[in-house]
């Protein structure tokens, strides 16, 4: 079976192999090292020199954290999306009882960071953005970079989903003056769901200080507190902790240029390839993103179908799209665990199914 879908993606035999070990006193001798050990390799790729916390849940609990984390209900903040996970962001901040503007693009067209200096410029009461790095749902990869800058610019706090870049692409946290960045252990980490990581700010701190939106299970001051007992509050993924002992170590050794490298390589190999097919791809093509790539349908193909064939015929698993794009598009997940080889198998395939999911 080939796993292409942007997540839960295939893990390496190293890892699955690590979560079959027995558990640990989670408040004992052995789990302080093994918790410190893994955050400070994080800290390494989230290249940030702020806390990272680790928290038990899917990569959704993250974005609900950072929300919960540093708001107050009826707080002004600017939502940008672009795609399904940005619906999904500024919904928890609705939900939760902030003040939200959304910004909407396009899905699959990029944020213009000029739209955001704009938005920011024209109402001086909004005091946070909120934003989806990498947007899985449409295959495109928004310039964090440019639009850090616009919200330190303007002094805001910048609360980014990075669930389906960070460890695959060059994210600079500090560097680009994000506050708050979640992931999830289930996307380029090589790891089974389980587990979000969270980095947070001096600024982020600060605005945590006041926030006041309800929060218990999430909140990081608990989780700061632990931390420094070598602990978490609540009991954490011990499995899931130990496979990611074991794969930040091959993504260090790999090196972190590398693996960016090889995100970047397999990215292009499979546009290229689509493109090849005669197929053509969602998202405008300068901002596709090099961790999932989605495939627009066309007259003559039938998506749904061809998600079949290549399931039911190959034994291969693709996506199809969410929300509205749901019968409308393909995608296509290369992150984490993936190497060209992967990808020059998948497209194979591929070119096999196509004439059987013609209309
Ligand atoms: C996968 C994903 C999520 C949701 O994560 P869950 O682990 O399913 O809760 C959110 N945002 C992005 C960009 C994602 O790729």
């Amino acid at each position: 079976m080939q796993l292409r879908i942007p997540g839960p993606t295939p893990c390496p035999p190293e890892a699955l192999e690590a979560m079959g070990r027995q558990m640990m006193n989670h408040r004992g001798g052995e789990f302080a090292p093994l918790l410190r050990s893994i955050t400070e390799r994080l800290q390494r790729i989230f290249q940030t020199n702020g806390d990272v916390l680790l928290l038990t849940s899917s990569g959704t609990g993250g974005m609900e954290a950072a929300i919960v984390n540093t708001l107050s209900p009826g707080d002004r903040v600017l939502s940008i999306t672009n795609g399904f996970f940005g619906e999904r962001f500024s919904d928890i901040a609705v939900a939760y009882g902030a003040d939200v503007t959304r910004l909407s693009y396009e899905w699959g067209t990029p944020v213009d960071p000029d739209g955001v200096a704009r938005a920011l410029r024209e109402d001086t009461a909004i005091k946070a953005v909120l934003m989806v790095h990498n947007e899985t749902s449409t295959g495109m990869a928004n310039d964090l970079e440019r639009i850090g800058t616009v919200a330190r610019e303007f002094e805001k706090l910048l609360l980014v989903d990075a669930i389906s870049s960070l460890g695959c692409v060059n994210l600079p946290v500090d560097d680009w003056h994000c506050d708050v960045v979640i992931t999830g252990s289930q996307k380029g980490w090589m790891v089974p769901p389980g587990l979000a990581m969270v980095s947070v700010s001096e600024r982020a701190w600060q605005a945590h200080a006041r926030a006041r939106m309800p929060r218990c299970y999430w909140d990081f001051s608990l989780a700061m507190d632990s931390y420094r007992k070598g602990q978490t509050p609540w009991t954490p993924a011990v499995s899931v902790c130990y496979a990611l002992d074991t794969t930040l170590d091959m993504m260090l050794n790999e090196g972190l240029d590398n693996v960016f490298l090889r995100h970047a390589r397999v990215g292009q190999k499979t546009r290229d390839g689509i493109k090849a097919l005669g197929l053509s791809l969602f998202p405008d093509e300068d901002y596709a993103s090099d961790t999932v790539t989605a495939v627009s349908g066309a007259d003559w193909l039938d998506i749904p179908r061809l998600i079949r064939v290549l399931r039911e015929q190959y034994d291969v698993i693709v996506a199809g799209g969410m929300g509205k794009l749901s019968t409308k598009i393909l995608r296509i997940g290369h992150l984490g665990y993936v190497c060209d080889e992967d990808i020059d198998l998948f497209l194979e395939v591929l070119e096999k199914a196509l004439p059987q999911a013609k209309k």
